[in-house]
């Protein structure tokens, strides 16, 4: 595996390996992997022939009151980890030679990101989305993958590339969970052993609602009181949101039709940790 620090650098390795008729497959991280991260880079590696994994814990995506100085890093064991999963470049470029002085360009999309993380965080999605189109001209990727685990910056990566034509397959694999049912995330390791143990109820307010959409509730206010009831048995939970919509559009109409393919979306904190999670289900009856 080679360590690429350099922009430049990554573009050349990109051009000769396009050259020579190679696909490159990438995986976009902040590091600090965990087996989610390992599940990403199996996918990629099975989608092309060389894997570019990016590491860069971006700041442009983190509010000024959020974690961006404590987010954990440790590219050491990063290193070791990527190797072993047979990534063939790790791409950690320094944040100058991302945002050289004077930088002040920005990839805004709306519509999608105006909605639930846009919403709460509304400089949030311009940090990804440009940091997004910048890392895939430096790794000028044939395929790149995502995580469910981050449903909503799935369809604004799909809806970028799609709406300013990067020519990029966009894949998404599902979310690897700890034995519990929590989402693995890099934002676990701030959970003290109490709140970890508690913090499993996200995923049982997901399956109660999943239940309740599988026993015929249609509903959205009623799907949405169920996985609120779920969270607010656990004092330390404050619920940033917990609803349901369509998973295309993120629309939130008053009762879904038969058919229709809902997302189910999750943000708490937990104690003074930020978690998010998801579930797709598909109302019955068509
Ligand atoms: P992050 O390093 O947290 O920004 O995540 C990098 C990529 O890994 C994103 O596409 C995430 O959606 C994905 N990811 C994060 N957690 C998981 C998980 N538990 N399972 C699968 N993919 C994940």
């Amino acid at each position: 595996m080679q360590i690429v620090n350099r922009v430049s650098e990554m573009q050349s390795i990109a051009d000769s390996l396009r050259k020579d008729g190679k696909i490159i497959s990438c995986v976009p991280t902040m590091g600090f992997f965990h087996d989610g991260h390992i599940s990403l880079m199996k996918k990629a590696l099975e989608l092309g022939d060389i894997l570019v994994t990016y590491l860069f814990v971006n700041p442009t995506q983190f509010a000024p009151n959020e974690d961006f100085s404590k987010y954990p890093r440790d590219l050491k064991q990063d290193t070791k980890i990527a190797e072993q999963a047979g990534v063939h470049y790790l791409f950690c470029p320094e944040v100058e030679d991302m945002y050289p002085g004077g930088f002040n360009s920005s990839v805004h999309l709306s519509g999608i990101t105006d909605k639930f993380e846009g919403k709460l965080r509304p400089t949030h999605y311009i940090g990804v989305s440009t940091v997004v189109a910048k890392l895939f001209n430096a790794i000028k990727p044939h395929v790149a993958v995502f995580g469910q685990k981050d449903y909503q910056q799935t369809l604004v990566i799909k809806q970028m590339t799609k709406e300013l034509l990067f020519d990029i397959k966009i894949v998404v694999a599902p979310t690897l969970r700890e034995p519990d049912g929590l989402a693995m995330s890099s934002r676990n390791i701030y959970l003290n052993p109490e709140e970890r143990k508690f913090a499993v109820i996200i995923y049982s307010a997901l399956n109660d609602a999943t239940q309740a959409i599988m026993n015929g509730e249609s509903r959205r206010k009623i799907i949405n009181g169920v996985m609120h009831n779920a969270l607010r048995k656990l004092s330390s939970i404050k619920i940033d949101y917990a609803s349901a919509a369509d998973s295309d559009n993120l629309d939130e109409p008053d009762e879904f039709k038969p058919g229709q393919k809902v997302v189910l979306l999750v943000a708490v904190y937990q104690g003074r940790t930020r978690l998010i999670d998801n579930a797709l289900v598909t109302i019955p009856g068509k």
